[in-house]
């Protein structure tokens, strides 16, 4: 180890930052929030630090780097563009063992600043000892993404009933409580940022951990259920809050929709189980019911992942009905829904300013189902999306004919959007049958009605990334 992390209580003492600039600045916002009294060393003071040291922030030395301002420091940052002025700051720190860090000069420092990742109380630090700063930034990068933001909220929150569980529990048994806290319902409540539901699981956990004499042996706390919208397909398209329950739960329940590059994304010992069920198989959602009860009272936090997002024709509804009549705790996730992916993948906006004042989805194979307005459907400036709709595509179109909308109204079907074998096609009420038939297009498929399906194009994730010259005004 060619550096030792530690961490350090700066709370009121006295730090000298030498340097008057941007990259001084960036070092005395962080010395700042680490609570430390800050001296800025420099003969003049830019934008932001002239800023802080007006609002009294920090104490402004006037005066070009003299050894003498290190005197009463505890530790020392140098961070001007000149090199032999770093190199004196460095030598004055070291003769008088002040720990001394030179920005970006690993050889005239005695100490480094790692990259942080910010949850206070939790603090992650990252070093690459100097080697490779940008690799530690990217793994910065890449833990941020994983680590829920109210991991902070956590750590509080058990902070704060500690002396509770002490008071409450043998010491042999609280280690396998926190376990359940951290592991369970009440974790993933508070990193949800349900305080209030968190508190009311807390208290039943602890209340049952101190009944029951298996507290000492680790028994499984309460069971739950998340419902997660698993997006349309793409996997970088999921949810940071999906992906953190996906590497919590102990079992996933899948369906058709959801490929294996999301499914990839659980936590690896995790089971998987497919309940895949086919249009209009109604006994198969009571099973799936009955599956997700089932296992939350074995005390599995269930993970059911449905495609796109659970509330958007994924009988997300039906479910979380079932758990609240068995007082089962649940999670959900939003998710991308189809219609949004689809749009994106092929450039389609689904409003627009001039072309298009509203969106509707609309589920395409019930199509006698007498709430639908048809009329209202076939309008001008508006957008109509309609879900699992392919094989009734010749149907949806004579009824929007026949309700008014003009042959030459645009439309484009969007098949495995996301994926990658995802098709575009383009057309008119008129032609859009046609197309789809000769093309074979499958489930699952949206078709976009409306002037702004005209915008449909396979090269939208193209030309999204590689813009025209001047393309953009
Ligand atoms: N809950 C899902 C919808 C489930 S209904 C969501 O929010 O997206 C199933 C229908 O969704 C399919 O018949 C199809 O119309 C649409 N769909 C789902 N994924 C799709 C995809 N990747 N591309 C195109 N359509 C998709």
């Amino acid at each position: 180890m060619d550096h030792l992390p530690v961490f350090l209580q700066l709370h009121a003492r006295p730090v000298v930052i030498v340097g008057g600039g941007h990259v001084a600045a960036r070092k005395v916002e962080l010395l700042l929030k680490s609570g430390a009294h800050v001296s800025v060393v420099a003969p003049q003071l830019f934008d932001e630090l002239r800023k802080l040291a007006d609002a009294g922030a920090l104490r402004h030395v006037e005066a070009s780097f003299d050894p003498s301002h290190l005197d009463a420091a505890e530790l020392v940052v140098a961070a001007t563009s000149q090199r032999d002025v770093n190199a004196a700051v460095s030598r004055a720190a070291r003769e008088r063992r002040i720990p001394v860090n030179v920005v970006d000069d690993p050889e005239l420092s005695t100490f480094i600043f790692p990259a942080i990742i910010d949850r206070s109380p939790i603090v992650v630090a990252i070093s690459s000892g100097g080697h490779a700063p940008v690799l530690a930034r990217r793994l910065r990068e890449q833990l941020e993404a994983l680590l829920p933001a109210k991991l902070g909220a956590l750590a509080r929150f058990m902070g704060e009933r500690r002396q509770a569980v002490k008071q409450a529990l043998r010491a042999a048994a609280r280690r396998p409580f926190w376990e359940r806290i951290v592991g369970g319902l009440v974790g993933s409540r508070v990193l949800a940022g349900d305080d209030a539901g968190g508190q009311k699981a807390f208290e039943r956990e602890l209340y049952t951990s101190h009944l029951t004499a298996s507290n000492a042996t680790g028994g499984r706390g309460l069971g739950e259920v998340y419902l997660i919208g698993a997006g349309p397909g793409d996997p970088d398209l999921l949810t940071l809050r999906a992906l953190q329950l996906l590497q919590q739960a102990d079992i996933v329940l899948y369906d058709r929709l959801v490929p294996d590059a999301v499914l990839d994304r659980a936590r690896r010992d995790a089971r998987r189980v497919f309940v895949g069920k086919e249009a209009g198989a109604h006994s198969v959602q009571e099973q799936i019911n009955e599956l997700l009860v089932e296992y939350a009272r074995q005390g599995l936090r269930v993970a059911r992942l449905k495609g796109g997002d659970p509330f958007v024709f994924g009988r997300g509804g039906e479910e979380v009905e079932v758990l609240t009549a068995h007082a089962i705790p649940y999670i959900v996730v939003p998710g991308i829904t189809a219609a949004l992916g689809a749009a994106a993948a092929a450039g389609i906006p689904l409003t627009h300013r001039k072309l298009s004042q509203s969106v509707t989805f609309v589920a395409g194979h019930v199509l006698d189902d007498e709430s639908l307005d048809w009329r209202h459907l076939a309008g001008p400036h508006r957008t109509i999306v309609f879900y699992m709709g392919v094989a009734q595509l010749t149907q949806i179109v004579g009824k929007l004919r026949s309700a008014g909308a003009p042959a030459e109204h645009p439309a484009a079907v969007i098949e495995r959007a996301t994926l990658p074998d995802q098709r575009i096609l383009s057309g008119t009420l008129a032609t859009i049958a046609g197309i789809v038939a000769a093309a074979k297009v499958t489930p699952p498929a949206l078709l976009i009605v409306g002037e702004v399906a005209a915008f449909a194009s396979a090269d939208a994730l193209l030309s999204a990334t590689v813009p025209e010259p001047g393309a953009i005004a």
